[in-house]
């Protein structure tokens, strides 16, 4: 099987280009193409029909099926269901912002961290993606907006926060974000990429070398250790204190800041005690918070919160002066919110 031209960074392509002396503008050439003008058929800019050629022969570009699209009638946002080579299906969504989207990728088929209050994580682990499953899936669902709602192709978020844990599958996520930050490849402005983590050291400890440019999200849940051990069986081997000194060593420039995200699930975590603690856990620390009231899927053993529980928790938070944003759930009748992807058929 031919390897995938989207498996390459711009530095990949560069050696590619030279190791067969073809024409060095060429990699500048194709990565437009593709990334920039995200054109599906054959490049025919500016480029050698040898390198053309080349590039023909030795490289697939085939990028992964849309298999079914659900969009919301709520509010917009779109879920893809993605068929791979192997038949394995992902999930994609897009959930707009002021005529913009964020787009939120998946990083494995299924997920290996099993988390208690997480849809996919009954799925279990199939397998890591790719980085051209991973970009691909940036591609199609911006060629389903050029297409079905034209002019409103624009995706300037980019959130791993599909199925998968991104940091167990560290080196095709890393690839996919130099190809989304190339400023030949879809050049998303810095600090528009963020990753969010269950808490998985191997990976923590590699972040700062490695793509200090993405923005951290911790999934928290709870400051507590036995209750976090329950919501995410993970901290038993990478305790929450451990993460944090990881976390803490991260370099962070002027304008950036690690985000906690705090699933409320009801009567488990959502007192005011429990966003006490939380408060006093992160003050000192650059911190921004996601307060993610739960979303039930079916069968799930928790249940969400009341509203008014949320605007107290939030109030709390307040008086630690930690900038906190209690996220709505979007394209839940579609199954798209947060936890609810699970693409077992
Ligand atoms: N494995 C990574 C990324 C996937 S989860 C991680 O754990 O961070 C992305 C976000 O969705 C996380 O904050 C996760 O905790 C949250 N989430 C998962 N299931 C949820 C549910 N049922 N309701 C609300 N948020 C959920």
């Amino acid at each position: 099987m031919k390897p995938s031209f989207y498996d390459l960074n711009y530095s990949d392509l560069e050696t590619v280009i030279h190791q067969n002396n073809l024409n060095r503008s060429a990699a500048a050439v194709l990565f437009n193409w593709h990334y920039k003008k995200k054109e599906a058929a054959q490049c025919f800019d500016n480029i050698a029909k040898s390198s053309l050629d080349f590039f023909e022969k030795n490289f697939d570009f085939s990028l992964p099926e849309i298999d079914t699209v659900h969009e919301s009638t709520k509010d917009r946002t779109v879920k893809f269901l993605f068929k791979l080579k192997d038949n394995h299906k992902v999930e994609t969504v897009l959930i707009p912002f002021q005529n913009k989207y964020s787009i939120c990728l998946s990083s494995q088929v299924g997920c290996a961290m099993n988390c208690s209050f997480c849809f996919t994580g009954e799925q279990g682990l199939k397998r890591n993606l790719t980085t051209s499953e991973i970009v691909g899936q940036f591609l199609k669902a911006w060629r389903w907006l050029a297409t079905n709602r034209p002019g409103e192709e624009r995706i300037l978020n980019i959130v791993f926060m599909g199925q998968g844990e991104p940091l167990h599958n560290f080196d095709a996520v890393k690839k996919a974000c130099e190809i989304f930050l190339s400023q030949y490849g879809t050049s998303i402005g810095v600090q528009k990429i963020t990753v969010s983590t269950a808490g998985y050291i191997p990976g923590l400890k590699r972040w700062s070398q490695e793509i200090p440019r993405v923005n951290l999200a911790l999934s928290l849940h709870s400051t507590l250790e036995e209750k976090r051990n329950e919501l995410i069986p993970i901290n038993k081997k990478y305790p929450l204190d451990e993460v944090l000194t990881y976390i803490d060593k991260i370099p962070l420039n002027k304008k950036q800041f690690i985000t906690y995200e705090y699933i409320l699930i009801k009567d488990f975590n959502d007192s005011p005690a429990d966003a006490k603690q939380l408060g006093t856990l992160l003050t000192g620390r650059t911190a921004y918070i996601n307060l993610i009231p739960f979303n039930a899927f079916p069968g799930s053993r928790y249940q969400p919160p009341n509203l008014d529980k949320v605007e107290q928790f939030k109030e709390v938070l307040d008086t630690f002066k930690i900038p906190t944003l209690i996220r709505t759930a979007k394209g839940d009748d579609v199954l798209a919110a947060c936890g609810q992807l699970n693409s077992k058929d």
